[in-house]
Protein backbone atom coordinates (compact mmCIF):
# COMPACT_ATOMS: atom_id res chain seq x y z
CA UNK A 1 0.00 0.00 0.00
CA UNK A 2 2.97 2.35 0.79
CA UNK A 3 3.50 3.06 -3.34
CA UNK A 4 0.09 3.24 -3.78
CA UNK A 5 -1.38 6.20 -6.37
CA UNK A 6 -5.01 7.01 -6.34
CA UNK A 7 -6.43 5.91 -9.96
CA UNK A 8 -9.99 7.30 -9.02
CA UNK A 9 -10.07 9.90 -6.30
CA UNK A 10 -6.77 11.63 -7.23
CA UNK A 11 -8.45 15.16 -7.82
CA UNK A 12 -11.03 14.82 -5.30
CA UNK A 13 -9.82 17.31 -3.17
CA UNK A 14 -7.64 19.21 -6.12
CA UNK A 15 -9.39 22.81 -6.28
CA UNK A 16 -11.33 22.81 -9.85
CA UNK A 17 -10.67 19.38 -9.92
CA UNK A 18 -13.54 18.92 -11.94
CA UNK A 19 -12.82 21.63 -14.60
CA UNK A 20 -11.21 20.51 -18.15
CA UNK A 21 -8.18 23.00 -17.52
CA UNK A 22 -7.37 20.99 -13.73
CA UNK A 23 -8.10 17.33 -15.41
CA UNK A 24 -5.64 17.97 -18.41
CA UNK A 25 -2.74 19.67 -15.84
CA UNK A 26 -3.28 16.69 -13.81
CA UNK A 27 -2.54 14.21 -16.41
CA UNK A 28 -6.33 13.62 -17.88
CA UNK A 29 -7.14 12.44 -21.28
CA UNK A 30 -3.70 10.71 -21.70
CA UNK A 31 -5.08 7.50 -22.16
CA UNK A 32 -6.27 8.23 -25.45
CA UNK A 33 -2.58 8.25 -27.03
CA UNK A 34 -2.46 4.69 -26.43
CA UNK A 35 -6.47 4.74 -26.98
CA UNK A 36 -6.10 5.21 -30.75
CA UNK A 37 -2.90 3.83 -31.54
CA UNK A 38 -4.34 0.20 -30.80
CA UNK A 39 -7.46 -1.67 -32.33
CA UNK A 40 -10.98 -1.54 -30.70
CA UNK A 41 -10.41 -5.54 -30.16
CA UNK A 42 -6.32 -4.56 -28.37
CA UNK A 43 -8.22 -2.36 -26.14
CA UNK A 44 -10.72 -5.11 -25.27
CA UNK A 45 -8.23 -7.91 -24.77
CA UNK A 46 -6.38 -5.51 -22.55
CA UNK A 47 -9.46 -4.94 -20.38
CA UNK A 48 -9.97 -8.44 -20.16
CA UNK A 49 -6.24 -8.95 -18.99
CA UNK A 50 -6.33 -6.43 -16.35
CA UNK A 51 -8.69 -8.22 -14.49
CA UNK A 52 -11.23 -5.62 -13.70
CA UNK A 53 -14.32 -6.42 -12.40
CA UNK A 54 -17.79 -4.22 -12.48
CA UNK A 55 -18.17 -2.33 -9.72
CA UNK A 56 -21.63 -1.92 -9.33
CA UNK A 57 -22.71 -5.38 -7.60
CA UNK A 58 -22.20 -8.19 -9.71
CA UNK A 59 -18.22 -8.42 -10.25
CA UNK A 60 -19.14 -9.47 -13.79
CA UNK A 61 -15.17 -8.80 -15.81
CA UNK A 62 -15.46 -5.79 -17.76
CA UNK A 63 -13.25 -6.73 -21.15
CA UNK A 64 -15.25 -9.95 -21.11
CA UNK A 65 -18.39 -8.10 -20.81
CA UNK A 66 -17.45 -6.06 -24.21
CA UNK A 67 -16.34 -9.12 -26.03
CA UNK A 68 -19.72 -10.28 -25.71
CA UNK A 69 -21.14 -7.12 -28.19
CA UNK A 70 -21.56 -8.42 -31.86
CA UNK A 71 -19.88 -6.86 -34.49
CA UNK A 72 -21.50 -5.98 -37.89
CA UNK A 73 -24.87 -6.25 -37.19
CA UNK A 74 -25.98 -2.86 -39.20
CA UNK A 75 -27.18 -2.04 -35.39
CA UNK A 76 -26.14 0.97 -33.76
CA UNK A 77 -24.18 0.08 -30.35
CA UNK A 78 -24.65 1.67 -26.87
CA UNK A 79 -22.95 2.16 -23.86
CA UNK A 80 -25.00 3.14 -20.81
CA UNK A 81 -23.56 4.12 -17.83
CA UNK A 82 -25.11 3.13 -14.98
CA UNK A 83 -24.66 5.93 -12.90
CA UNK A 84 -28.16 5.39 -10.59
CA UNK A 85 -26.70 4.83 -7.23
CA UNK A 86 -29.36 3.28 -5.03
CA UNK A 87 -27.83 0.64 -3.34
CA UNK A 88 -28.41 1.72 0.41
CA UNK A 89 -25.60 1.94 2.25
CA UNK A 90 -24.07 3.04 -0.91
CA UNK A 91 -22.57 6.68 -1.46
CA UNK A 92 -18.99 6.78 -3.94
CA UNK A 93 -19.94 7.17 -7.24
CA UNK A 94 -22.02 10.29 -6.83
CA UNK A 95 -18.57 11.63 -5.62
CA UNK A 96 -17.00 10.82 -8.01
CA UNK A 97 -19.31 12.41 -10.83
CA UNK A 98 -19.11 15.27 -8.89
CA UNK A 99 -15.09 15.79 -8.36
CA UNK A 100 -14.01 14.29 -11.89
CA UNK A 101 -16.75 13.86 -14.39
CA UNK A 102 -13.93 14.12 -16.81
CA UNK A 103 -12.63 11.03 -15.72
CA UNK A 104 -15.77 9.17 -16.24
CA UNK A 105 -15.73 10.83 -19.83
CA UNK A 106 -12.23 9.63 -20.33
CA UNK A 107 -13.65 6.06 -19.31
CA UNK A 108 -16.77 6.11 -21.59
CA UNK A 109 -14.14 7.07 -24.63
CA UNK A 110 -12.28 4.20 -24.17
CA UNK A 111 -15.28 1.60 -23.42
CA UNK A 112 -17.27 3.24 -26.34
CA UNK A 113 -14.16 2.89 -28.76
CA UNK A 114 -13.37 -0.56 -27.89
CA UNK A 115 -17.01 -1.64 -28.23
CA UNK A 116 -17.37 0.59 -31.41
CA UNK A 117 -20.39 2.69 -30.03
CA UNK A 118 -20.68 6.15 -31.41
CA UNK A 119 -23.34 7.42 -28.11
CA UNK A 120 -23.51 6.82 -24.98
CA UNK A 121 -25.79 7.66 -21.94
CA UNK A 122 -25.25 8.60 -18.54
CA UNK A 123 -28.00 7.72 -16.49
CA UNK A 124 -27.76 9.60 -13.79
CA UNK A 125 -30.18 9.15 -10.19
CA UNK A 126 -32.47 12.56 -10.65
CA UNK A 127 -31.68 13.09 -7.28
CA UNK A 128 -27.61 14.17 -7.98
CA UNK A 129 -28.72 17.22 -9.09
CA UNK A 130 -25.44 18.46 -8.91
CA UNK A 131 -23.53 15.79 -10.07
CA UNK A 132 -26.03 16.22 -13.45
CA UNK A 133 -25.37 19.17 -13.62
CA UNK A 134 -21.16 18.84 -13.19
CA UNK A 135 -21.93 16.14 -16.00
CA UNK A 136 -23.01 18.50 -18.45
CA UNK A 137 -21.10 21.29 -17.87
CA UNK A 138 -18.03 18.73 -18.14
CA UNK A 139 -20.08 17.29 -21.53
CA UNK A 140 -19.65 20.62 -23.23
CA UNK A 141 -16.39 21.73 -22.22
CA UNK A 142 -14.85 17.96 -23.75
CA UNK A 143 -17.12 18.90 -26.85
CA UNK A 144 -15.33 22.00 -27.52
CA UNK A 145 -12.18 21.01 -26.98
CA UNK A 146 -12.52 17.84 -29.25
CA UNK A 147 -12.52 15.23 -26.27
CA UNK A 148 -16.08 14.37 -27.75
CA UNK A 149 -17.57 14.81 -30.88
CA UNK A 150 -16.71 14.55 -34.40
CA UNK A 151 -13.09 12.76 -34.83
CA UNK A 152 -12.04 13.20 -31.97
CA UNK A 153 -8.74 14.46 -31.60
CA UNK A 154 -8.14 13.47 -35.02
CA UNK A 155 -9.09 10.30 -34.51
CA UNK A 156 -11.63 9.25 -37.34
CA UNK A 157 -13.68 8.30 -34.44
CA UNK A 158 -16.95 9.82 -33.04
CA UNK A 159 -18.56 9.58 -30.00
CA UNK A 160 -21.97 11.95 -28.54
CA UNK A 161 -22.23 11.67 -24.77
CA UNK A 162 -26.12 12.31 -22.94
CA UNK A 163 -27.29 12.67 -19.80
CA UNK A 164 -30.50 11.24 -18.56
CA UNK A 165 -31.75 12.07 -15.48
CA UNK A 166 -33.59 8.90 -14.01
CA UNK A 167 -36.90 9.17 -11.90
CA UNK A 168 -35.63 7.73 -8.45
CA UNK A 169 -36.44 4.25 -8.46
CA UNK A 170 -34.31 1.40 -6.83
CA UNK A 171 -35.07 -0.88 -9.54
CA UNK A 172 -33.56 1.47 -12.35
CA UNK A 173 -29.98 0.21 -11.27
CA UNK A 174 -30.51 -2.99 -12.69
CA UNK A 175 -29.57 -2.97 -15.73
CA UNK A 176 -32.60 -3.98 -18.15
CA UNK A 177 -35.01 -1.91 -15.62
CA UNK A 178 -32.70 0.80 -16.19
CA UNK A 179 -33.08 0.30 -20.22
CA UNK A 180 -36.45 0.39 -20.00
CA UNK A 181 -36.29 3.84 -18.29
CA UNK A 182 -34.51 5.14 -20.83
CA UNK A 183 -36.48 4.09 -23.58
CA UNK A 184 -39.13 6.24 -21.22
CA UNK A 185 -40.76 3.58 -20.38
CA UNK A 186 -41.60 1.98 -17.06
CA UNK A 187 -38.42 0.96 -15.06
CA UNK A 188 -39.34 -3.14 -15.01
CA UNK A 189 -36.86 -5.49 -15.87
CA UNK A 190 -36.58 -7.35 -18.94
CA UNK A 191 -36.71 -10.93 -18.92
CA UNK A 192 -33.02 -12.13 -19.93
CA UNK A 193 -31.83 -14.00 -21.86
CA UNK A 194 -31.45 -11.65 -24.45
CA UNK A 195 -28.80 -10.12 -22.31
CA UNK A 196 -28.37 -6.58 -23.32
CA UNK A 197 -24.99 -6.86 -24.84
CA UNK A 198 -27.09 -8.77 -27.36
CA UNK A 199 -30.63 -6.61 -27.47
CA UNK A 200 -30.18 -3.73 -24.95
CA UNK A 201 -31.04 0.26 -25.89
CA UNK A 202 -33.81 0.39 -28.89
CA UNK A 203 -33.82 -2.96 -29.80
CA UNK A 204 -29.42 -2.59 -30.14
CA UNK A 205 -26.12 -3.99 -28.90
CA UNK A 206 -25.54 -2.65 -25.16
CA UNK A 207 -23.24 -2.18 -22.75
CA UNK A 208 -24.05 -1.13 -19.54
CA UNK A 209 -21.19 -0.11 -16.55
CA UNK A 210 -20.38 1.50 -13.80
CA UNK A 211 -19.28 4.64 -13.14
CA UNK A 212 -16.32 3.31 -11.31
CA UNK A 213 -15.62 0.67 -13.89
CA UNK A 214 -15.24 2.85 -16.07
CA UNK A 215 -13.11 5.51 -14.53
CA UNK A 216 -10.74 2.54 -14.06
CA UNK A 217 -10.45 1.64 -17.68
CA UNK A 218 -8.14 5.04 -18.71
CA UNK A 219 -5.78 4.05 -16.27
CA UNK A 220 -5.60 0.74 -17.57
CA UNK A 221 -5.34 1.91 -21.19
CA UNK A 222 -2.46 4.16 -19.80
CA UNK A 223 -0.38 1.82 -18.02
CA UNK A 224 -1.04 -1.46 -19.32
CA UNK A 225 -3.20 -4.45 -17.97
CA UNK A 226 -0.05 -6.11 -16.04
CA UNK A 227 0.48 -2.58 -14.36
CA UNK A 228 -3.10 -2.66 -12.95
CA UNK A 229 -2.63 -6.91 -12.35
CA UNK A 230 -0.22 -5.92 -10.50
CA UNK A 231 -2.33 -3.78 -8.02
CA UNK A 232 -4.71 -5.45 -5.32
CA UNK A 233 -4.87 -9.20 -4.86
CA UNK A 234 -4.45 -11.51 -7.86
CA UNK A 235 -8.57 -11.80 -8.22
CA UNK A 236 -9.13 -9.00 -7.46
CA UNK A 237 -6.96 -6.61 -8.75
CA UNK A 238 -6.84 -2.83 -9.04
CA UNK A 239 -7.92 -0.52 -6.58
CA UNK A 240 -11.28 0.33 -5.12
CA UNK A 241 -13.52 3.44 -3.55
CA UNK A 242 -14.30 1.55 -0.40
CA UNK A 243 -17.04 2.70 2.09
CA UNK A 244 -17.99 3.39 5.53
CA UNK A 245 -20.55 4.02 7.46
CA UNK A 246 -22.88 3.25 10.98
CA UNK A 247 -20.94 2.70 14.16
CA UNK A 248 -17.47 3.74 13.37
CA UNK A 249 -16.14 6.88 14.73
CA UNK A 250 -15.00 7.73 11.51
CA UNK A 251 -17.64 7.31 8.45
CA UNK A 252 -16.67 8.08 4.53
CA UNK A 253 -14.65 6.50 1.70
CA UNK A 254 -11.05 5.74 0.45
CA UNK A 255 -9.28 4.46 -2.13
CA UNK A 256 -7.49 1.54 -1.85
CA UNK A 257 -6.34 -1.75 -3.40
CA UNK A 258 -8.31 -4.55 -2.79
CA UNK A 259 -7.48 -7.12 0.00
CA UNK A 260 -7.26 -4.86 3.13
CA UNK A 261 -8.49 -6.59 6.67
CA UNK A 262 -11.95 -5.56 7.25
CA UNK A 263 -10.77 -5.18 10.71
CA UNK A 264 -8.18 -2.73 9.72
CA UNK A 265 -10.38 -0.85 7.68
CA UNK A 266 -12.35 -0.01 10.71
CA UNK A 267 -9.65 0.27 13.14
CA UNK A 268 -7.21 2.23 10.65
CA UNK A 269 -9.86 4.18 8.44
CA UNK A 270 -13.22 4.23 10.61
CA UNK A 271 -11.06 5.40 13.53
CA UNK A 272 -12.82 2.07 15.83
CA UNK A 273 -16.05 1.08 16.79
CA UNK A 274 -17.94 3.68 18.35
CA UNK A 275 -20.71 2.97 21.12
CA UNK A 276 -19.57 -0.32 21.57
CA UNK A 277 -18.13 -3.68 19.98
CA UNK A 278 -18.58 -5.14 16.85
CA UNK A 279 -21.63 -7.27 15.86
CA UNK A 280 -22.32 -7.29 12.64
CA UNK A 281 -21.16 -6.01 9.30
CA UNK A 282 -23.52 -5.43 6.00
CA UNK A 283 -20.31 -5.86 3.72
CA UNK A 284 -21.43 -4.30 0.52
CA UNK A 285 -25.07 -3.08 0.17
CA UNK A 286 -28.00 -4.01 2.18
CA UNK A 287 -28.51 -7.39 -0.50
CA UNK A 288 -25.62 -9.02 1.05
CA UNK A 289 -25.69 -11.15 2.94
CA UNK A 290 -24.97 -10.16 6.58
CA UNK A 291 -21.79 -11.27 8.74
CA UNK A 292 -20.97 -11.80 12.12
CA UNK A 293 -18.18 -10.20 14.53
CA UNK A 294 -16.62 -13.73 14.49
CA UNK A 295 -16.77 -14.19 10.61
CA UNK A 296 -15.02 -10.27 9.82
CA UNK A 297 -12.00 -11.60 11.71
CA UNK A 298 -10.27 -13.09 9.15
CA UNK A 299 -12.38 -11.36 6.16
CA UNK A 300 -10.40 -8.77 3.94
CA UNK A 301 -11.91 -6.61 1.36
CA UNK A 302 -12.03 -8.61 -2.13
CA UNK A 303 -14.18 -10.73 -4.06
CA UNK A 304 -12.46 -13.78 -3.01
CA UNK A 305 -12.75 -13.47 0.65
CA UNK A 306 -16.17 -12.42 0.47
CA UNK A 307 -16.96 -15.39 -1.61
CA UNK A 308 -15.14 -17.56 0.75
CA UNK A 309 -17.51 -16.60 3.44
CA UNK A 310 -20.45 -16.95 1.67
CA UNK A 311 -21.60 -13.20 1.34
CA UNK A 312 -20.88 -10.67 -1.60
CA UNK A 313 -19.02 -8.06 -2.34
CA UNK A 314 -21.51 -5.98 -3.85
CA UNK A 315 -20.52 -2.15 -3.90
CA UNK A 316 -17.84 -2.53 -1.43
CA UNK A 317 -19.70 -0.09 0.92
CA UNK A 318 -20.11 -1.52 4.15
CA UNK A 319 -22.63 -0.75 7.02
CA UNK A 320 -21.22 -1.78 10.79
CA UNK A 321 -23.19 -2.21 13.48
CA UNK A 322 -22.47 -2.40 17.31
CA UNK A 323 -23.24 -4.59 19.98
CA UNK A 324 -25.96 -2.62 21.02
CA UNK A 325 -27.81 -3.22 17.58
CA UNK A 326 -31.37 -4.65 17.37
CA UNK A 327 -31.17 -6.80 13.92
CA UNK A 328 -34.77 -7.16 14.26
CA UNK A 329 -35.44 -3.27 13.95
CA UNK A 330 -32.39 -3.40 10.67
CA UNK A 331 -34.24 -6.07 9.18
CA UNK A 332 -37.59 -4.25 9.45
CA UNK A 333 -36.11 -1.32 7.68
CA UNK A 334 -34.86 -3.29 4.88
CA UNK A 335 -38.48 -5.40 4.10
CA UNK A 336 -40.57 -1.78 4.41
CA UNK A 337 -37.07 -0.81 1.66
CA UNK A 338 -37.63 -4.06 -0.63
CA UNK A 339 -41.30 -4.41 -0.30
CA UNK A 340 -41.67 -0.56 -1.28
CA UNK A 341 -39.03 -1.08 -4.57
CA UNK A 342 -40.19 -4.19 -5.82
CA UNK A 343 -41.73 -3.34 -9.34
CA UNK A 344 -44.14 -6.19 -9.07
CA UNK A 345 -43.97 -8.05 -11.87
CA UNK A 346 -43.27 -11.54 -10.53
CA UNK A 347 -45.19 -12.65 -7.74
CA UNK A 348 -42.50 -14.61 -5.47
CA UNK A 349 -41.22 -10.67 -5.06
CA UNK A 350 -44.24 -8.35 -5.28
CA UNK A 351 -46.04 -11.10 -2.47
CA UNK A 352 -43.17 -12.32 -0.98
CA UNK A 353 -41.52 -8.51 -0.29
CA UNK A 354 -44.85 -7.24 1.09
CA UNK A 355 -44.98 -10.99 3.02
CA UNK A 356 -42.09 -10.92 4.97
CA UNK A 357 -42.42 -7.12 6.00
CA UNK A 358 -46.23 -7.82 7.08
CA UNK A 359 -44.38 -10.49 9.38
CA UNK A 360 -41.40 -8.31 10.88
CA UNK A 361 -44.34 -5.37 11.67
CA UNK A 362 -46.44 -8.50 13.69
CA UNK A 363 -42.81 -9.63 14.95
CA UNK A 364 -41.61 -6.32 16.58
CA UNK A 365 -45.69 -5.62 17.99
CA UNK A 366 -45.38 -9.04 19.70
CA UNK A 367 -47.73 -10.48 18.15
CA UNK A 368 -45.67 -13.13 16.14
CA UNK A 369 -44.47 -16.56 17.53
CA UNK A 370 -41.25 -17.92 16.40
CA UNK A 371 -43.12 -20.57 13.69
CA UNK A 372 -43.14 -17.20 12.01
CA UNK A 373 -39.38 -17.02 12.29
CA UNK A 374 -39.48 -20.52 10.09
CA UNK A 375 -42.72 -19.00 7.52
CA UNK A 376 -39.78 -15.91 6.68
CA UNK A 377 -37.00 -18.71 6.01
CA UNK A 378 -39.64 -20.61 3.93
CA UNK A 379 -40.65 -17.39 2.09
CA UNK A 380 -36.87 -16.25 1.59
CA UNK A 381 -36.56 -19.42 -0.11
CA UNK A 382 -39.56 -19.10 -2.56
CA UNK A 383 -38.15 -16.14 -3.12
CA UNK A 384 -34.59 -16.87 -4.46
CA UNK A 385 -33.61 -17.39 -8.03
CA UNK A 386 -37.55 -17.43 -9.30
CA UNK A 387 -37.82 -14.06 -10.47
CA UNK A 388 -37.31 -12.15 -13.69
CA UNK A 389 -34.14 -10.33 -11.69
CA UNK A 390 -32.40 -10.28 -9.05
CA UNK A 391 -34.64 -7.70 -6.78
CA UNK A 392 -36.25 -10.69 -4.89
CA UNK A 393 -33.33 -12.77 -4.35
CA UNK A 394 -31.77 -9.23 -2.83
CA UNK A 395 -33.94 -9.66 0.11
CA UNK A 396 -33.94 -13.76 0.53
CA UNK A 397 -30.41 -12.94 1.48
CA UNK A 398 -30.81 -10.49 3.70
CA UNK A 399 -33.92 -12.43 5.69
CA UNK A 400 -31.89 -15.61 5.49
CA UNK A 401 -28.78 -14.35 7.00
CA UNK A 402 -30.30 -11.93 9.61
CA UNK A 403 -32.69 -14.45 11.20
CA UNK A 404 -30.09 -17.76 10.80
CA UNK A 405 -27.68 -15.19 12.44
CA UNK A 406 -28.84 -13.44 14.78
CA UNK A 407 -31.85 -15.37 15.84
CA UNK A 408 -32.00 -14.68 19.53
CA UNK A 409 -32.65 -10.86 18.36
CA UNK A 410 -35.72 -12.01 16.83
CA UNK A 411 -36.63 -13.94 19.51
CA UNK A 412 -36.89 -11.85 22.22
CA UNK A 413 -40.25 -10.21 20.38
CA UNK A 414 -41.80 -13.67 20.06
CA UNK A 415 -44.05 -15.55 22.24
CA UNK A 416 -43.19 -19.07 22.26
CA UNK A 417 -45.41 -21.27 19.55
CA UNK A 418 -46.75 -23.45 22.62
CA UNK A 419 -48.28 -19.65 24.33
CA UNK A 420 -49.69 -18.72 21.42
CA UNK A 421 -51.75 -22.21 20.99
CA UNK A 422 -53.20 -21.69 24.61
CA UNK A 423 -53.88 -17.89 24.55
CA UNK A 424 -56.11 -19.11 21.49
CA UNK A 425 -57.80 -21.87 23.04
CA UNK A 426 -58.57 -19.66 26.07
CA UNK A 427 -59.87 -16.92 23.63
CA UNK A 428 -62.22 -19.01 22.32
FE1 LIG B 1 -39.70 -6.71 -10.43
FE2 LIG B 1 -39.09 -8.09 -8.22
FE3 LIG B 1 -39.57 -9.37 -10.49
FE4 LIG B 1 -37.34 -7.91 -10.24
S1 LIG B 1 -37.88 -9.73 -9.08
S2 LIG B 1 -38.71 -7.97 -11.99
S3 LIG B 1 -38.13 -6.22 -8.96
S4 LIG B 1 -41.04 -8.11 -9.31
Amino acid sequence: MSDFQPQLTKRFETKDGHTLKVFLETGGYASLKNLFAKKPAEIIEEVKASGLKGRGGAGFPAGMKWSFVPQNTGKAVYLVVNADEGEPGTFTDRFSMLYDPHLLLEGIICASYAINCHTSYIYVRGEFVEQINRLNAAIEEAKKANYLGKNIQGSGFDLEVYVHRGAGAYICGEETGLLESLEGKKGQPRIKPPFPAIVGAFGCPTIVNNVKTLSSVPWIVENGAAAYAAIGTKESPGTHVFGLSGHVNQTGYWEMPFGLPMMEFIEKYGKGMKGGKLKAVIPGGSSCPVLTAQECADLTLSYESMRDHKTMFGTGCAIIMNEHTDMAKILKNLTHFYRDESCGQCTPCREGSAWEDRIMKKILSGEATTKELDLMLEIADNMEGKTICVFSSALAFPVRSFIKKFREDFEKYCKPASVAVLEKITAN
